[in-house]
């Protein structure tokens, strides 16, 4: 069985002003255990920097929620890889399924994100996942195939190696409805099948594939007992320290 270092990553969304990120961190960093894992928190932008402060001198890595493709320019609003490169950052999730079914992010978009995310040496954490209704009518494998090699496409196999991908079905993110863990390590197993076809065997291998949606410290370890599944990313119970802390201390 090939082993992939683990990553659990909280994703803070719309969530915390500067006051509750600091008592949050500060909180998780005392409960957080360091194991041979990785722990990632993704606050907003604003709390960046102040984060990063907070982090410092502790195992657990910074991540932006969304990133535009260019250095600089005029795009009014957006956050340059560039400036989150300088507070520290070293993974930005890409095409979360808000980013997708709210502001209308489609797959080249994203594609152009995930190749300056990697150009600048930060690790993409890239977001598929299909809707309930396109599950029940039975094309999940279709829009992930989609949604993978769109985001994917001309992507340099040397930079595979930063590639991180979050398989997140829309219908179990927020919703309190986990994707059985039979569910979600076939479409995973799926997912590291295309990436092997199209960038090579080592890059199927190796590549980390995480689970989110509705992940909590009840269905953690049997996720994570799955072969395929290699992390969660975690929104709503990352946003309380005692159960964030207990999905990333989950018990090999
Ligand atoms: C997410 O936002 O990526 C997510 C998985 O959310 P939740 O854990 O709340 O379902």
């Amino acid at each position: 069985m090939i082993r992939r270092k683990p990553i659990i990553a909280g994703n803070w969304k719309m969530n915390n002003t500067m006051e509750e990120a600091e008592k949050l961190v500060a909180h998780l960093l005392g409960l957080i255990e360091k194991r041979d894992r990785e722990v990632v928190i993704c606050p907003s932008f604003v709390c960046l920097s102040r984060t990063a402060e907070l982090l410092k001198d502790h195992d657990v890595a910074l991540g932006a929620q969304n990133m535009h493709y260019e250095d600089n320019g005029a795009f009014t609003g957006e956050v340059s890889p560039l400036f989150l490169k300088e507070v520290g950052v070293t993974y930005v999730i890409l095409g979360h399924s808000e980013r997708r079914h709210i502001f209308g992010e489609k797959d080249d978009l994203i594609n152009k994100k995930v190749k300056a995310t990697l150009k600048h040496d930060m690790n993409p954490i890239v977001c598929v996942g299909e809707t309930l209704e396109e599950r029940e009518s039975n094309v999940t494998f279709e829009i992930i195939k989609n949604q993978v090699y769109g985001s994917l496409a001309g992507l340099e196999k040397e930079k595979m190696g930063k590639l991180v991908i979050a398989y997140e079905p829309v219908w179990a993110i927020g919703t309190g409805k986990t994707a059985t863990k039979e569910d979600a390590n076939e479409v995973i197993g799926y997912i590291r099948k295309l990436l092997a076809e199209k960038f090579g065997k080592e890059a199927g291998d190796k590549t980390r594939i995480l689970y989110g949606g509705s992940v909590k410290p009840a269905n953690i370890k049997e996720l994570m007992d799955m072969e395929e599944i290699d992390g969660a990313l975690v929104g709503g119970a990352s946003l309380k320290a005692v159960e964030f802390s207990e999905i990333a201390n989950y018990d090999i």
